[in-house]
């Protein structure tokens, strides 16, 4: 059903729907101190409000036409703006206030078009792209503006490692209101795109937040608070293994805080590729893996081979100690190692808490044996692994 043969009440819904939304939306931007979700949707608002303010019958008015070309180029232009300028949070008073500046300039330039009728330049960007079709009706200038956008849009996509969902859907809110505005002749049909858009938005807030708050940013591990979600859909049979990065302090001191940083990832990069369980940075240089559906059996094997392989790992690292003394500053090549303790439920170790607790114990016990070392606890006398040799850092 057309939306132009809705019931009235509906009518006045689709209305105000864009408003309500953009409003939600821009309480929850600020709550989150995010501008970027904040300036767009404030776009696609001041969009709406312009239609309404300048044009709100459906015939093509003069106005319309005038107000139409300018406002379909200056969409995707803001957009791209909003985009690329850096995300510095609700706070920073000297950015809010270019800003502010930017949209007046704007606003300076529609009032400009709309009262001065620069008649040249309006049909400059009127010019269409193909006059005879009836389905597009957008400018070339709004067009080309719209591609090239799109185009830096998915460039950014490819470039960016954060919030990269939100990323991903400002190229369909691009699509959204390059229909919208096609459309723009359709009663309601800015109306409803814009309430879309609006939510997506409130959406890619919400993703984003969830995945700030679940992952840890030095390693891309999940972090403690979805360890603890992930024992509540744990069944009756699983594994846990708690692993520490043998001699990390030394290590630290040695090297400097940002080599360290680099182990932490380097060992993450291993750990990760572990299979039939899930891996957790469990807080500093410690980590977590569950298995679930699995008993120690089973993954003992694996739980070796990934001992061996964070052992095996040479990093080439400049020896800043070593480098005060002699001058010549030499790359040399170290290794670190991990200790591991692993368990299962049994008896007396009910919940996943107390397990991971268990295999702790287990950890320790292969720290007090020597490091490098994989301790299975539980029924089992506990046993420990070979280590194999190694190269060591000291
Ligand atoms: P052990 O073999 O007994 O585990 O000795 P350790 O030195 O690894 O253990 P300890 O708990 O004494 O030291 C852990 C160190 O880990 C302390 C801190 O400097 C370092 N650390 C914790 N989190 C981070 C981090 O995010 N980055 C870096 N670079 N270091 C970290
Ligand atoms: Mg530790
Ligand atoms: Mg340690």
């Amino acid at each position: 059903m057309a939306i132009q043969s809705w019931p009235k009440e509906w009518l006045v819904l689709v209305e105000y729907a864009p408003y309500a939304v953009t409003l939600i939306g821009g309480f929850v931007s600020v709550w989150l101190n995010r501008i970027q979700p904040f300036l767009i949707l404030l776009s696609v608002l001041v969009l709406n409000v312009m239609f309404w303010y300048f044009a709100p019958a459906q015939e093509v008015s003069i106005s319309l036409s005038i107000l139409f070309p300018i406002v379909s180029l200056l969409l995707p232009l803001n957009l791209l703006l909003w985009i690329y300028l850096p995300e510095k949070g609700v706070h920073n008073q000297l950015y809010n206030l270019s800003i502010a500046v930017l949209f007046l300039i704007q606003a300076g330039c529609v009032y400009w078009f709309m009262t001065e009728l620069p008649l040249q330049w309006i049909e400059w960007i009127s010019i269409s792209i193909a006059p005879n079709l009836t389905f597009y009706h957008l400018p070339f200038a709004s067009s080309l503006a719209f591609v090239m956008v799109g185009f830096l849009l998915s460039i950014k996509l490819g470039m960016s490692k954060q919030l990269r969902i939100f990323n991903h859907a400002m190229v369909f809110i691009l699509l959204l209101m390059a229909f919208a505005l096609n459309q723009y002749q359709h009663t309601g049909t800015l109306a409803w795109v814009s309430s879309i858009v609006g939510l997506i938005i409130i959406l890619t807030l919400v993703f984003d937040s969830h995945h700030i708050a679940y992952t840890d940013e030095l390693t891309g591990l999940k972090g403690r608070r979805a360890l603890n979600e992930s024992f509540m859909g744990l069944g009756k049979r699983y594994a846990i293994a708690m692993i520490d990065i043998d001699h990390f302090k030394q290590f630290n001191d040695r090297y400097g805080h940002d080599v360290g940083d680099t182990v932490l990832k380097m060992v993450a990069s291993v750990l990760e590729t572990v299979s039939g369980g899930k891996v957790y940075r469990f807080g500093g240089e410690e980590f977590t893996i569950v298995f679930a559906g699995k008993t120690v059996e089973m993954v003992e094997g694996e739980l070796e081979r990934l001992r061996v392989d964070v052992a095996n790992q040479a990093i080439y690292l400049n020896d800043e100690k070593a480098n005060k003394t002699s001058k010549k500053a030499k790359a040399k090549p170290v290794n670190v190692t991990i200790s591991l303790g692993l368990a299962e439920p049994d008896k007396t170790h009910t919940t996943a808490e107390q397990v991971l607790k268990f295999a702790d114990e287990g950890l320790y016990k292969a720290k007090a044996a020597g490091r490098n070392k994989l301790i299975r606890v539980g029924a089992k006398p506990a046993k420990s692994s070979k280590p194999k040799k190694t190269a060591k850092s000291s």
